[in-house]
Parts: C-alpha cells; structure tokens; sequence
C-alpha cells in the first residue's frame, strides 16, 4: 500500500456503503451482505407499467432499503458507487447493445438545493463510469410534487406525476436507459418514459437499483 492511500484510508477508512460500518477493508460488511436479497432471472426485468421494462438488480428491504435511505437522505454518498455496480452489471447482461444513452429521472432544482445532490444522476454516473460514457441530461422536473413515498396507490401516484417532467437536451431517435433508484408502481418511470417518447425517443428502457417487494403495497419507503 502507497503512503498516500495509508494516509487517506486514515482520513477517510472504508466504510459499508449500506450501514456506513468503518471496514478494514473496502466492500459490504459481513452482516450487510448475508442482508441482501437479489432479484433473479424470474424477477429481475418486469413490466411495472404494461408496455414499460424495467430492470433491477435488488429488491428493497433490509440492508439495501437501509442503504438506499442512507444514500438519499443522509448523505451516504458511497451508495452511489456500489449501486451503480449493481445496476451496470444487471443492465449488461440484460439490456447490451439495447440503449444508445443513459438519463436519469431528475429532482427538482428546489429539491436539488436542500439536498446537494440528485441521487438518480450519481447512480446513473457511477453506472456509466463502469460503461465508460456519460450520462446525459434528457428530462427536467419542473414542478416540485409531493413525495410519492407518501401517497399509498398507483392510481395516486400516477396523477401526482403528471405534468411534472420535460424534455431537455436531444431525446429524438434514441434509444434510452433511464435510471431511478426505486421502483415501486412504476409511476415516475412511466410518466419520465412518456415524456420522452413525447418528445421523439425511439424506445425507453428502465433501470433501478431495487424493486420493491410484489405485494402492491407501497408502505413507507423513499420512492420520490
Ligand atoms: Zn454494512
């Protein structure tokens, strides 16, 4: 090990990007990684919305629901590098030679300023670092609607989305993965995903980090 990275492992230790543990070494804690439940072939691509495919190498409960939170809402900035794997890994086996561009679905600029970082666009970035592209931007939100983690059914959901995307940058033609970090009904990919075929996109696959889990219920999560 170089100087430098003994001094920065002092200044900075590995930690879990899911609980934030202080590690020896960088990776997921034992106690994470026996935690986290990963989708399959049967489970792991799906149609949240008839007509719309998405992708998601994780399901959203214990330590990756604790990591997620962590990453959104607390800070947990490290998130973004392991998700991101996650899903460039996932999406390389399932969607390759299917996109010709990378989006995400964006915050507000209001929502942007309180919390210093768009979570769907490190995710995107951190995917795309792995593919050697970058990520471009193709949507704005430009209305701040309430979180749709409290709203319980999809029909709710679906009306609290309208309205609240455009299209930015040169969607015409292309082929686009659109990322997010949750799927729960499906409702911000499709509203996102309408927009963009809206504005000329030729076909919109979707890629989150985790699904959540099939009951329907929405329950309390972090989905925006
Ligand atoms: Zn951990």
């Amino acid at each position: 090990m170089s100087l430098r990275s003994c001094l920065l492992d002092l200044l900075f230790p590995p930690r879990c990007p899911l609980c934030g543990k202080v590690l020896d070494a960088p990776g997921v804690c034992p106690a994470c990684e026996a935690d986290i439940r990963r989708t399959g072939e049967e489970d792991g691509v799906w149609e949240p919305v008839p007509g719309l495919l998405c992708a998601a190498p994780l399901w959203y409960e214990g330590a990756v629901r604790d990591g997620l939170l962590r990453f959104k809402f607390h800070g947990g900035i490290s998130g973004a590098e392991f998700f991101g794997g996650e899903m460039c890994r996932w999406a390389a086996e399932r969607y390759s030679g299917e996109f010709d561009t990378v989006t995400w679905a964006p915050v507000s600029r209001k929502r942007l300023r309180q919390r210093g970082y768009d979570q769907a666009r490190l995710l995107a970035e951190s995917a795309c670092r792995l593919w050697g592209v970058r990520p471009e931007r193709l949507l704005r939100k430009v209305r701040d609607n309430p979180a749709q983690s409290g709203l319980e059914d999809a029909a709710a959901r679906r009306e609290n989305v309208r309205g609240v995307y455009e299209a930015a940058g040169a969607p015409e033609g292309k082929r686009i993965l659109l990322i997010d970090d949750i799927c729960t009904t499906g409702s911000t990919l499709s509203a996102c995903a309408g927009t963009l075929k809206a504005a000329g996109a030729a076909r919109v696959l979707c890629l989150t980090a985790a699904r959540t889990v099939k009951s329907g219920k929405t329950g309390e999560n972090g989905e925006e």
